[in-house]
């Protein structure tokens, strides 16, 4: 069975919040060249906040889990990031509401409904340089995978790289919005923090299922986490 299940979900949320522990600098650096430095500390705030509520959501769906999520990341975090990322997980937990499992449908549905959410709060579209350069092909790529019948792994295998892909496009592009605008043309040259985070955040959900449903005693890549590349 080829299903996102809510012990993948799980796993995939530690697996952020380790994440986020480990790049909170690299973040951070990257936001101190186009925005005020606080970027890896937040998304570590508010994934450390999500660890901490874990366990008391632990017997429930998917749907309340990333409402939780939501609700952490809101709570945790101020600026655009707060809202932003919050708004993500609220989506999902919308679409993954009362389910124990996920299909890439479902999943494809959910990241569309982030996206839609995303820009209707912040009116960023693809090439303002935001996490939304990073989500809009990430949503795309599962709603092909959908499209196509494609298995959980590879939809997921798909939408980390198109997420990745997308983070690192936005180092050539001008920044219209958020703190970065300031910059102008100056924004040009480095890549979008919270582009960058939203990619960790595929990037983890791919690895976690992948290495949850991978045969026992094999591991598909020798590394626990994937690490930021610059
Ligand atoms: P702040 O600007 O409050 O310090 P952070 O540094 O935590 O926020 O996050 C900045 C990130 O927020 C940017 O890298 C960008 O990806 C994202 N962002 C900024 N403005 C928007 C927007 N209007 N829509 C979507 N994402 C945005
Ligand atoms: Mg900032």
């Amino acid at each position: 069975m080829s299903d996102l299940t809510k012990n993948d979900f799980v796993a995939a949320l530690r697996r952020m919040a380790a994440v986020f522990e480990r790049e909170m600098e690299s973040l951070s650096r990257l936001d101190s060249l186009i925005g005020d430095g606080d970027h890896g500390i937040s998304m570590a705030r508010g994934f450390r906040a999500v660890a901490g509520q874990l366990p008391g959501v632990a017997d429930q769906d998917i749907g309340a889990i990333a409402g939780m999520v939501a609700s952490s990341l809101t709570g945790s975090i101020g600026g655009v990031t707060g809202p932003i990322f919050g708004t993500v997980f609220a989506r999902l937990a919308a679409t993954a509401g009362g389910k124990e499992h996920l299909n890439v449908d479902d999943l494809a549905r959910g990241f569309r409904a982030a996206l839609d959410a995303v820009s209707a709060i912040g009116n960023a579209r693809p090439g303002d340089k935001t996490m939304v350069d990073a989500l809009a092909p990430a949503a795309s790529a599962l709603e092909q995978a959908a499209r196509e019948g494609l298995d959980m792994e590879t939809a997921l295998e798909r939408a980390a790289r198109a997420a990745d892909e997308g983070a690192r496009a936005t180092v050539q592009m001008r920044a219209t919005k958020g703190r970065a605008r300031y910059l102008g043309e100056r924004s040009i040259g480095h890549q979008d923090p919270g582009a960058t985070s939203f990619a960790l955040i595929v990037r983890a959900l791919a690895d976690a299922y992948r290495d949850g449903h991978a045969p026992s005693g094999i591991r598909a890549t020798p590394s626990e986490i994937p690490r930021l590349t610059h």
